[in-house]
């Protein structure tokens, strides 16, 4: 039997999100990275597969094709329904990615009428008479306004998504979605009467999601942020359950990669270190120096893989990264340190590890794809939007790895996230 929902995620972050929330509706769900190539079609058994892809910040018209390649291979698995899976804050400008790559999805699937919202109750993200607030602001008065790549500031979706589409859009309020799925339903009926193409949709509680995802049953296409997610398994009969989240048995020696330099990250790092367990840190400027830092981190890790998990982390306080930055350029850093700690992390699985912790959304991209891997079936959440999951790495063999980004996870991350392993395993 082919899978139920096909995602596309326009980011690697994100598509992990989506993932984990369908996978605590009772949904079994295989993240892609990125979209296989043609005749390597992975048999995937699962009843949700999420494609993440880059395509937040690309060119509109390279989104568009990176999507329309992800929805072919999504159909050829037998998708009943596509979810496109979007950021929270809507990320996007005038020129999309959003409103391009929902329409194109649209004409593919040969299809007139969709619906949008980012609306996640659980992180703050709620939808009012189609405005979105950040927390306790609107959009347009949040840190968003200043983002680098996608300042946001007009909070109206109606308004912020007309300017992307050629489509009309409308607005589902919130005393329709309040009045229940056939309220909503009848609403997008009337709206579709009217020449509506894309609705955003008003959420502002998990009711209201669950409300929604109900009357979007069979809709070829939904497009959201991933707290819609937790309302779609139901329509197929899936209930939550921890088989959902079930991975094979875990083994082999534990590890923690961190490049990550946030400000939870460090605090989860000095926890780490302060405990007294193994740990190797990685000092960008003895890389740029010539040094053979990967080596002297394997070296390290190799005569403490018997004792419990090994450490390695390039991950400093901002003002130390900073520094760091200044001497030798902001992107050329980043750079030495990523390659680095993917080669150390290549190197612990040469040795034994086969459970392994990343910090950093970054420092995840690189050191997933120094692995080669391509595919992860989700397992349980470690904490909020951090779930555990299983690779399969070129050679055949089981890689337990979670990838966690910047501000994600309790302080005690790192030592909650190999014990929630040994307790599903007990
Ligand atoms: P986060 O999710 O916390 O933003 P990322 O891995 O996405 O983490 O980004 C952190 C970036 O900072 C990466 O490019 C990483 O290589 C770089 N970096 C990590 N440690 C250092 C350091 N000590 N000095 C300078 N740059 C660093």
């Amino acid at each position: 039997m082919g899978i139920r929902l096909g995602c596309i995620a326009d980011d690697f972050t994100g598509a992990t999100d989506l993932a984990n929330n369908l996978v605590r509706a009772g949904m079994r769900v295989v993240q892609l990275i990125d979209v296989p190539p043609a005749g390597a079609a992975p048999a995937v058994d699962a009843d949700g597969v999420v494609i993440a892809l880059k395509s937040r910040t690309v060119p509109a018209a390279d989104a568009v094709a990176a999507s329309l390649r992800a929805l072919a291979r999504l159909r050829s698995m037998g998708a009943e329904q596509v979810y496109f899976k979007y950021c929270s804050t809507f990320d996007s400008t005038p020129a999309g990615n959003i409103g391009p790559v929902t329409e194109a999805l649209m004409d593919a699937l040969g299809t007139d009428f969709t619906v949008a919202t980012p609306a996640f109750p659980d992180n703050g993200r709620t939808v009012f008479k189609g405005h979105l607030f950040v927390g306790d602001v609107l959009l347009g008065d949040s840190g968003m306004r200043h983002h680098p790549l996608t300042p946001m500031t007009d909070s109206n979706l109606v308004s912020v998504l007309g300017a992307q589409t050629t489509r009309a859009v409308g607005l589902i309020d919130h005393t329709v979605v309040a009045g229940g799925a056939e309220a909503i339903r009848a609403r997008i009926d009337a709206l579709r009467e009217d020449g509506v193409g894309i609705a955003v949709v008003d959420a502002v509680s998990n009711d209201d999601l669950l409300r929604l995802g109900a009357a979007v049953r069979g809709l070829p296409l939904v497009t959201a942020g991933s707290g819609l997610a937790i309302g779609l398994p139901a329509n197929w009969g899936f209930e939550p359950s921890p088989a959902a989240a079930q991975l094979p048995p875990p083994g082999g020696h534990r590890a923690i990669v961190s490049g990550s330099v946030s400000v939870a990250t460090n605090g989860q790092v000095l926890r780490y270190l302060n405990s007294g367990r193994p740990a190797f840190r990685v000092d960008p400027l003895r890389v740029a120096a010539g040094e053979d830092v990967a080596g002297q981190a394997l070296a390290f890790a190799a005569s403490h893989l018997d004792d419990g998990p090994v450490l390695v982390y390039s991950t400093e306080p901002a003002d130390t990264v900073r520094s760091v930055q200044g001497r030798l350029g902001a992107a050329e850093a980043g750079e030495l340190v990523e390659r680095t700690l993917a080669r150390v992390a290549q190197g612990l699985v040469e040795r034994g590890v086969r459970r392994l912790v990343v910090a950093g959304g970054e420092t995840s991209g690189a050191v997933v794809q120094a692995l080669g891997v391509t595919g992860l079936r989700i397992g349980p959440q470690i904490d909020p939007g951090v779930p555990w999951c299983a690779a399969t790495l070129p050679d055949g063999d089981t890689l337990h790895i979670t990838l966690k980004s910047g501000n994600f996870g309790g302080p005690d991350f790192f030592t909650s996230a190999f014990a929630l392993l040994d307790e599903e395993a007990a």
